[in-house]
């Protein structure tokens, strides 16, 4: 860095990365970053993580694209076979106003001769929540059909689900911070100090002033098992079976909250029945869990005077990822934590604008704030503020449903903004196939991604210290985006690039700054009332729901009931599922992926950023000291794992935290791609596929 006090200007922002929101600020010489110190948000008290810290230098990475690229004519077959650093065999570059045209023409004519619902769109929780507005708003609005959604499909869907089926609200009840005024916590199947770093400093904080910290989590970790009450390293897939065994002991035992019960939920006397089918003796031996934890568990949540729930992807990407957070929700409401300082429901959500981008309407069921695309009045109402435009009534696809409409030719042009199915989709192969088909595949993104190589016509676009605008994090804060850096060579903010294009395909979009685009969002958010773009300006962070223009947001929600019928919770039921796929003689092993401290995602930024690379520069894999005994490979030795949907070898670690039966496998790294192993299986009501489990062989790789 050098001298710290010698830079030009200093802007305060947001980190680019998870949802935790961090606010930065960024200190700038020459155009460029030259380094980034956490302040004074709400979410971190000026703490960063080493992505947020060291993270920034991506932004300046000589593969930025800053020309508008178009396919060659005589280019190679569409595939990953395009060197970022001299892609000129497949690509010529192009002018802004050749490139909008050829991108905008490829989907006007693919909606004349086939119509529109053979477009559609993957947009980004990576920008801005103006932007994500503006996306599906030219899917709905320029091919009249909801065929558009995001990432928050691979990795909080099934939360929603169960979110919106029982509280009637997808955001969070408490905001993380809240934990401070919490006795218990339970932690249940997320690695805060992996992948929300800066939040586990406060749940650290907690444990150590003595609260309970209850640690479930079927792969193992180190970071905050240490300072747990009790770690249940529970069996992989057995979540419900777990939750329930502990609220049978609460409803058994008679240790729930009557009063609360009575007063704000609904189902609970069916619910009781059901779950009188679970006592820890019979489900002990099937989650892995002592009969006798669960019962100290279950009773020190109950008697708490507040607690918290927790919960990431460990819990949500399974074909059972629904009911696991259907029974978080019925664990909070039986005990009556939930509306009350240091109580709530929280499900971590991981990029930095994916609770954002959902709010805006990302996501092919719901127009903006959630609102259903089924509802007669919300089509009214997005009619009156779009001008005239009809919305399409029947919801829309999913991200790995559009997929399989790719593959199977039913759907022939896509758009996709900053996100990168083809490393990101499970059984990736399928993913990328179907990407080849594609006769016209329009990309927008700072890099030449995965997906990128398969594009017809790539934009260039901007990273995030790079834009204005406002992002959402795993909190309900709305905080200000500001641009810190121009954006790199002809590159342009995301937010002009969709306003160019949907002039092209024949919308009379007007729009000359984010601002006018949060303000129509105003319109039809009742979640942003009272929060305007001048007061995000002044104070740059403001949560919703807020009750006034001088009064702060609402840390904790839902004191008073919920946002359903009579303003009650629902309790629902879950059932036992197996996973889709269960270990055999040929497969005897688990797979489970994820991500790791230092790389974020499909790895298309961390691992463009000097120092994160620098620090975990080469794929690998964990595996427990004793399966590696088993398997004659020394740590730092290579492996092969093997799936029903394919093969590849990577570097293994020894890591005595992950269980022997299981192997870990982060997805950043494209040389050994995690997703040519996952299986697709859907959860069927969030639709997200189950990441978190496949059946896997592990060998020593030849050579080894
Ligand atoms: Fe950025 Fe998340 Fe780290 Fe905060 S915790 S610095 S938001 S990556």
């Amino acid at each position: 860095v050098g001298d710290r006090e010698d830079f030009d200007e200093e802007v305060d922002s947001v980190c680019p990365f998870c949802g935790v929101g961090c606010q930065v600020s960024i200190k700038v010489k020459d155009d460029k970053v030259k380094y980034v110190q956490g302040i004074n948000g709400p979410a971190n008290e000026g703490r960063l993580c080493v992505k947020g810290r060291f993270g920034f230098d991506y932004i300046h990475h000589g593969h930025r694209l800053t020309k508008p690229l178009i396919r060659r004519e005589d280019a190679p077959d569409k595939g990953l076979n395009v060197d970022p650093e001299n892609p000129w065999t497949h690509f010529r570059e192009a002018t802004w106003e050749e490139a909008l045209d050829v991108a905008a023409r490829g989907l006007a004519d693919l909606r004349s001769y086939y119509g529109g619902k053979t477009i559609a769109g993957f947009g980004s929780a990576k920008c801005t929540n103006e932007e994500a507005y503006l996306f599906q708003k030219f899917i709905r609005q320029g091919f009249k059909h909801n065929n558009v959604d995001h990432c928050t499909r691979l990795c909080h869907a099934s939360s929603v689900a169960a979110l919106m089926e029982n509280v009637g609200s997808g955001a969070v009840t408490a905001s993380f911070n809240e934990i401070e005024n919490a006795d218990i916590a339970i932690i249940i199947g997320a690695n805060p100090t992996e992948n929300h770093p800066v939040a586990a400093t406060f749940f650290k904080q907690f444990a150590k002033r003595g609260g309970k910290l209850v640690i479930m989590d079927p792969r193992g970790q180190g970071g905050l098992k240490r300072h747990a009450w009790q770690n249940l390293q529970f069996r992989p897939g057995t979540d419900v079976a777990l939750l329930n065994a502990i609220m049978n002991v609460i409803v058994e035992e008679k240790l729930y909250d009557r009063q609360y019960i009575e007063g704000f939920t609904e189902g609970f006397f069916e619910f009781r029945d059901h779950i009188r089918a679970f006592p820890p003796e019979r489900m002990a031996e099937l989650c892995g869990i002592e009969a006798e934890t669960i019962r100290e568990v279950a009773r020190e949540f109950a008697r708490s005077r507040a607690g918290m729930i927790f919960w990431g992807m460990g819990v949500s990407q399974h074909i059972h990822g629904t009911d696991n957070s259907r029974c978080l929700i019925s664990l909070a409401l039986l005990c009556g934590h939930v509306g009350r300082p240091g109580t709530g429901l929280h499900p971590l959500r991981g990029q930095n604008n994916v609770q954002g981008a959902s709010d805006a309407g990302l996501i092919p069921q719901v127009m903006p704030d959630y609102q259903p695309v089924t509802d007669s009045e919300v089509r009214d109402l997005f009619r009156h503020i779009w001008r005239g435009t009809e919305i399409d009534a029947e919801p829309g696809l999913t991200v790995v449903e559009i997929m399989d409409r790719v593959y199977r030719g039913e759907i022939r042009g896509m758009y996709v903004l900053g996100e990168n199915p083809a490393m990101s989709d499970p059984d990736v192969e399928h993913a990328r196939r179907a990407l080849a088909k594609l006769s016209h595949l329009v990309v927008q993104d700072i890099f030449l991604t995965e997906t990128a190589m398969y594009a017809d016509v790539i934009l260039p676009a901007s990273a995030l210290p790079e834009k204005t605008g406002t992002v959402t994090n795993t909190n309900r804060q709305v905080q200000m985006v500001r641009r810190a850096v121009p954006t790199p060579g002809e590159a342009r903010e995301d937010w002009r690039i969709i306003v160019d294009l949907a002039r092209r395909i024949g919308l009379d979009w007007d729009y000359d700054h984010p601002r006018h685009v949060f303000d129509e969002m105003k319109m039809s958010m009742f979640s942003l009332h009272h929060i305007t773009w001048s007061r995000l300006e002044r104070e740059s962070s403001v949560t919703y729901p807020c009750k006034g223009p001088d009064i702060p947001g609402e840390d904790v929600v839902f004191g008073d009931g919920f946002p359903r019928r009579a303003g009650r919770a629902k309790f629902t039921p879950a059932r036992v599922t197996p996973p889709a796929e269960v270990p055999d003689e040929a497969y005897p092993m688990i797979l489970t992926t994820g991500r790791q401290l230092e790389h974020w995602h499909t790895g298309s930024m961390t691992r463009r950023a000097s120092v994160l690379d620098a620090v975990e520069p080469e794929a690998n894999c964990s595996l427990h000291p004793s399966t590696l005994r088993k398997l004659g490979v020394d740590a730092g030795g290579r492996v092969r794992l093997t799936t029903r949907r394919g093969s590849l070898d990577v570097m293994a670690r020894a890591d005595r935290n992950v269980a022997p039966d299981m192997v870990f496998l982060p997805f950043a790294y494209v040389e050994a791609a995690a997703n040519i192993l996952t299986n697709p299986a859907l959860d069927p009501f969030g639709k997200i596929p189950e990441f978190k489990y496949s059946a896997v062989r592990v060998e020593a790789a030849d050579g080894d």
